[in-house]
């Protein structure tokens, strides 16, 4: 067992405070990483506060890790000490289920361990990346590719994999039309990827404010759904949307801008239901439909991607003594486009 500095929530209504936690012996199958840069992402604060059910507090939350692997254990065979290396939202599977051995772990059927607030293997909680190190087996620590900052890249570990992967599930490629709802961590990820994947892209945001950051970051068009027209202008025009909004949204409104055959995606994770209008869906066949992060071995595949392409996230790096503060400017739409965590500040 060792130690890590964290930080994190004792409870549902308290800020984060600076904590000691404690991390596995690194078993034979083990990788410890020394965690670097840890993104912030909107599911932190939804779990912390309870929002998405009971939470073994305290809560160090954090998926979105980037760091070096330090040590090994005995029958590690797909990292070395020095490895730069990521962790996204899940830490192990069963590995038996039809999911696990088709590849699509996060879909496993008795549930995945998440990266926080899961029980693992060994019967302890998980507590994730707001933390100086941690250790991960092996199959699910992947390979962040030469050339990329390690800042840069943490958020890809979640935001980038949930975009990506309904991105191409869906078919985002040339001649298609895709509009990305809601400019935060996942939106401006989803932009970058779509585009690089060849499609037409729109961001629908909530107002016009976040307009030059969408065209630079390679959107075609940015529209503001608060203006009640943008609903008229834009009816039939898309094949895909995908939806990364936190809160509850008016998704009737958005399936009627889907073409006959669209389908709007819903990754953002508001604890409420949302409600849906049949008649949008059954006139033109259109799909409502969700997803959940990315396999492991597509999570390579999207670091490679992104590094091929020259695409990464925008960030803030912030020290941990600004965690709280992130927090709310998240809340507040405030986020341009990612706060990561820089970790050699959280012994401070
Ligand atoms: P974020 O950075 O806060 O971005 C969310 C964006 O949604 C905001 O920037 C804002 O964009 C828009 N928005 C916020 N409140 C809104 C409201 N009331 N009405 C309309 N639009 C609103 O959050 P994130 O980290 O990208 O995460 C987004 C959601 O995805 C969260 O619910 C998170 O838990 C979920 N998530 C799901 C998965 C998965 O596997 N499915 C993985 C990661 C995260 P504009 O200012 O442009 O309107
Ligand atoms: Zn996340
Ligand atoms: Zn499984």
């Amino acid at each position: 067992m060792s130690h890590a500095h964290a930080y994190g929530a004792p409870s549902p209504t308290e800020p984060l405070v600076p904590l000691q936690i404690d991390r596995r012996e690194v078993g034979p199958s083990d990788v410890l990483l020394d965690i670097r840069f840890c993104g912030i992402c909107h599911s932190d604060i939804h779990h912390c506060r309870g929002e998405w059910g009971r939470v073994p507090y305290p809560d160090v939350p954090g998926h979105e890790i980037a760091g070096v692997v330090s040590a090994v254990g005995e029958n590690v065979t797909k990292h070395v000490v020095g490895d730069r290396v990521g962790v996204g939202c899940m830490v192990n599977s069963c590995r038996e289920c039809e999911n696990c051995q088709k590849g699509d772990e996060q879909y496993c059927l008795p549930g995945n361990t998440q990266t926080y607030g899961s029980v693992d293997r060994d019967g302890t909680v998980t507590r994730g990346g707001y933390s100086t190190h941690v250790v991960v087996d092996e199959d699910f620590v992947v390979r962040i590719p030469d050339g990329m900052a390690l800042d840069v890249a943490a958020p890809l570990l979640c935001a980038g994999i949930t975009t990506y992967s309904p991105l191409r599930h869906w078919g985002a490629g040339p001649g298609t039309a895709v509009a990305i709802v809601g400019l935060g961590g996942l939106g401006h990820m989803a932009v970058k990827i779509a585009k690089a994947l060849g499609a037409e892209v729109t961001v629908l945001s909530q107002s016009l404010r976040k307009q030059d950051d969408g065209l630079r970051l390679g959107a075609d068009d940015l529209f503001a759904t608060s203006d009640p027209q943008t609903f008229d202008k834009l009816a039939g025009r898309f094949d895909l949307i995908i939806n990364t909004v936190s809160a509850e949204l008016d998704i009737s409104a958005f399936l009627r801008l889907l073409r006959t055959d669209g389908a709007l995606v819903n990754v953002g994770a508001p604890a409420e239901p949302l409600p849906v209008a049949v008649f949008p869906l059954l006139l033109q066949r259109r799909t409502f439909a969700g997803s959940a992060i990315g396999s492991i071995r597509e999570t390579q595949e999207m670091l490679d991607f992104c590094a091929e392409h020259g695409i990464a996230a925008e960030i803030e790096v912030i020290p941990a003594a600004e965690i709280n503060q992130a927090w709310e400017r998240v809340l507040a739409s405030d986020v341009r486009y990612r706060f990561v965590i820089d970790t050699s500040t959280l012994g401070d």
